[in-house]
């Protein structure tokens, strides 16, 4: 395919999904195993903020990409890595924390020609699957937990590091509540609603998310728009706007 005809397609999916975000929520283009090219394109037709998956892939492009670029980190975050992320300049969000280990090395490694606190989002494993990462729920009848004490953490002792809200994969098999309701998109939310009232109450005072509120990013390209229905702040969609990817393994079967 030609530059410009790739230009026109990618164009037309990114109007096609904007079109579909109100103003106030927020699109991260996920950009993961995409030529550079293609962010290039997109951020000139208007869209900032892109996600990434893997470190290394996220550092090759901050270098070559537009500084103006808002970058998301949206991979499982290891503690030896946050050195390496921290160094970027342009990074905007951490979507992925879930240790206050993590937290500190980031906190520690961010350096002070940064001017503005590092976005942290913390995931939450909504659907309990072994394979994703992410911290348990909180319920209001268990509203004190693992979460809690690295919100507290990231709040009271990390102060380059600025607490935004949660983030959630979820089920790929989305189960559906008995009204039709996705069940993680629910159980984020009423994550978020118990971690908001223990910030209000436990670090009244101290600066934690946006305008006394924790934002939400939940939604991919296939579900994206029940999770905005379902109050999500933050949606990241990758196929919607790229096209597919191959997978780990094709990739690797390349070389
Ligand atoms: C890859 C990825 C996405 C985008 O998924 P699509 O289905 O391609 O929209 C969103 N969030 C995370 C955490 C991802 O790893």
């Amino acid at each position: 395919m030609s530059t410009d005809d790739r230009k026109a397609e990618l164009f037309e999916c990114l109007d096609d999904i904007r079109a579909r975000v109100p103003d106030k929520r927020q699109l991260v283009a996920v950009s993961k195993y995409k030529p550079a090219s293609d962010v290039r394109a997109c951020f000139e037709h208007g869209q900032l903020d892109f996600g990434e998956n893997y470190v290394q892939e996220l550092e090759d492009k901050a270098k070559e990409l537009p500084p103006e670029i808002r970058w998301h980190f949206i991979g499982t975050l290891q503690s030896n890595k946050a050195k390496t992320l921290a160094a970027i300049p342009n990074l905007h969000t951490i979507q992925t924390l879930t240790s206050t280990k993590a937290a500190s090395a980031l906190n520690k490694n961010i350096p002070d020609t940064r001017t503005t606190p590092l976005n942290i989002l913390i995931q939450v494993n909504t659907s309990g699957e072994d394979v994703k990462s992410g911290l348990p729920p909180l319920t209001a009848g268990a509203s004190t937990g693992e979460l809690t004490e690295l919100a507290k953490f990231i709040v009271t002792e990390c102060p380059k590091l600025s607490l935004q809200g949660l983030m959630t994969i979820g089920s790929l098999e989305q189960s559906l509540n008995s009204e039709g309701g996705n069940n993680d998109f629910e159980t984020l939310k009423a994550t978020r609603d118990v971690l908001e009232k223990y910030c209000h109450d436990e670090l009244a005072g101290k600066s934690w998310g946006v305008d006394g509120r924790l934002l939400l990013s939940m939604g991919m390209s296939s579900d994206f728009e029940a999770a905005l229905k379902a109050g999500s702040d933050i949606v990241r969609v990758g196929t919607g706007i790229f096209g597919g990817r191959k997978t780990k393994t094709e990739i690797a079967g390349q070389k």
